[in-house]
């Protein structure tokens, strides 16, 4: 099986010298707008929607040779730059731009949020160059040829993915083989003058941190972060003592989880409009699985889906949980965008359109239920079960959250194994 799908071979820019390089690494008429919007670079509010408009819809482009000339890692690692960017745009090439959500712009704003993430005052030098090269560049090819479906739709549909991968991680392995295989093309190997090991240094943490952005991993990823904080050692200037190869690659795992999942944490005109791509990408699977008569995914039934609920759900079950965890690590360094979060999820909980009095309890089961996490197979670890419910801390009354605190506690103290399960199937958002 030589053959990865998916991998076209384009020839752009193969007579780019480096003379002849744009200021920004594409051409665009509109160099002054966006020199405006790349001052925001290293900010968490920073537009990627207008870095897109301004630079001929080629934000991935734009933003890798941003982020690599700022972090000088063109110099560093000796990358040639007309290499460089015919990478990067043949990478960008192979997003689709069909996709309303997972396309280029996706993954040039994780990338942009890894670069962010990267800079956290409590990281200050503890990841080596190689590591940031590796993180970036995970980042920039984590979601590239997407088909705009889920795992669980190709696994449904019997693909030819979904039979390469043996039904296990089945996308996050393909954006790997496709995003490594797109180096073989002509004037494309950018790590061509890596050293043999650091080559493989750098295969071994973007593999890890890619499938780590398999959704089905969440849990184990957060029980794993938990663990890390409750453990965390801090120098006297607040930096995080990271010295062994496992703790640096968990923390990056769990970096690229939280970027993926960073759109509700965003200034909230961004969020919104992440939030009409998904829903839109979500709505084209469900009308897929209508067509073919399969049962039609959570989230995905343009007739019944509240995109409101479907957020706040989102928030409380999933990326709440998570950025908090991940705020306590970098403590104080993600308070601000932690603050924003919250708004962000009183906003759509306000928006929420009022549904005619349902049963208060059916009712919150029923959410619930929606965003379970859907576990087949699984044993259900008690820990795992009270994190769960108290993610946000917003579900049930304060003294049912101190119960659930103090059984969580002691469920802690009697399995210090974070997670035992089989088989975790997540239905809900697939980023
Ligand atoms: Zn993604």
């Amino acid at each position: 099986m030589s053959h990865i799908s998916g991998v076209r071979k384009l020839s752009h820019s193969s007579s780019l010298s480096s003379t002849t390089v744009p200021r920004f690494g594409i051409n665009t008429d509109h160099e002054d707008e966006l020199a405006k919007e790349l001052e925001d670079l290293d900010k968490w509010s920073f537009n990627i929607f207008r870095v897109a408009e301004f630079s001929n819809n080629r934000p991935l482009s734009c933003i890798m040779y941003a982020i690599f000339q700022e972090r000088e890692l063109l110099k560093t690692f000796r990358i040639p730059v007309d290499t460089f960017i015919t990478f990067v745009m043949t990478l960008e090439d192979h997003y689709h731009g069909n996709n309303a959500y997972h396309n280029s712009l996706h993954a040039a704003d994780v990338t942009q949020s890894m670069h962010v993430l990267l800079s956290t005052p409590a990281f200050d030098a503890v990841f080596t160059d190689l590591e940031i090269l590796a993180a970036l560049f995970a980042a920039a090819i984590h979601d590239v040829d997407h088909p705009g479906v889920s795992n669980q739709f190709l696994i449904n549909t019997n693909s030819e993915l979904a039979l390469m991968y043996n039904d296990e991680s089945v996308l996050e392995n393909h954006h790997l083989a496709v995003g490594f295989k797109l180096l073989h093309l002509e004037n494309c190997d950018m790590f061509q003058n890596l050293t043999k090991r650091q080559r493989q240094s750098l295969r071994k943490v973007v593999i890890d941190m890619v499938l780590a952005t398999d959704m089905s991993k969440h849990m184990t990823l957060l029980a794993d972060l938990k663990t890390m904080v409750e453990t965390k050692k801090v120098t006297s200037s607040g930096v995080l003592l990271l010295d062994h190869y496992t703790e640096r690659i968990q923390v990056l795992r769990n970096m690229v989880h939280c970027a993926d999942l960073s759109n509700p944490t965003k200034p909230l005109p961004l969020y919104r409009q992440w939030t009409e791509r998904i829903m839109e990408e979500f709505f084209r699977q469900g009308d897929k699985e209508r067509e073919r008569g399969m049962e039609i995914s959570a989230m995905c039934d343009k007739h019944t889906a509240s995109v409101e609920k479907s957020q706040v759900g989102f928030i409380d079950y999933i990326v709440h949980p998570l950025w908090e965890t991940w705020a306590d690590l970098v403590h104080p360094d993600a308070q601000e965008l932690l603050d924003t979060l919250e708004e962000n999820r009183e906003w759509y909980l306000n928006t929420m359109p009022q549904s005619p009095s349902p049963p208060p309890d059916r009712h919150l089961q029923h959410d619930r239920f929606q965003f379970e996490l859907t576990l087949e197979e699984m044993e259900y670890s008690n820990h795992n079960h009270i994190q769960l419910r108290n993610s946000s801390g917003r579900t049930g009354s304060s003294s049912q959250r101190k119960q659930e605190e103090k059984e969580d506690s002691l469920a802690k103290r009697a399995d210090p194994s974070p997670v035992s399960k089989k088989k975790e199937h997540l239905v809900f958002i697939q980023q």
